[in-house]
């Protein structure tokens, strides 16, 4: 058996191929932190981190509902020994800092009563709410093109 891969964009997991599980061992021997690889449910590249251990299970289980308008990813946080940021692996919409994700999901809640059901407060920290409606991707799609004019949202 091979490693379980959670997929950021689908959010299912999927068995590594012997090739995939081969690029595992030989990027974990080489120390890297960050590959991507094809998820086998969506067909899409979902990053990997291959020395894991170095990140919490909790911190990579998280995935917020991209806090951009028209966009209906999906946001991870990104730790490892260079960088840290909060990314849509969709999207390429990337926050440095946790004030600035966080502003960007109250902004988007004020905007839109819908984006409400996306995410939860609790002690003054925002999760995903993971009992969203079903048509959530539906009620996105209402919302106006995003004015952002750079990936890094300031
Ligand atoms: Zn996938």
């Amino acid at each position: 058996m091979n490693e379980i891969i959670p997929c950021k964009l689908c959010k299912l997991s999927f068995e590594a191929s012997d090739n995939q599980q081969k690029f595992i061992l030989e990027s974990r021997e080489k120390k890297m932190n960050f590959i991507m690889l094809n998820c086998s449910n969506c067909k899409w590249h979902t990053d990997y981190n291959p020395t894991s251990e170095l990140i919490t299970f909790s911190d990579k289980e998280i995935h917020w509902r991209t806090p951009v308008s028209r966009i209906s990813g999906y946001v991870s946080y990104i730790e490892n020994d260079e960088e840290k940021f909060y990314g849509c692996g969709e999207s390429g919409f990337i926050w440095l800092t946790k004030e600035r994700f966080y502003k960007s999901i109250e902004e988007i809640i004020a905007k839109y009563p819908h984006r409400n059901d996306c995410y939860i407060k609790v002690n003054g920290e925002w999760f995903p709410n993971n009992e969203e409606p079903d048509n959530m991707e539906e009620l996105i799609e209402t919302e106006d093109e995003n004015d952002l004019e750079d990936y890094v949202v300031k």
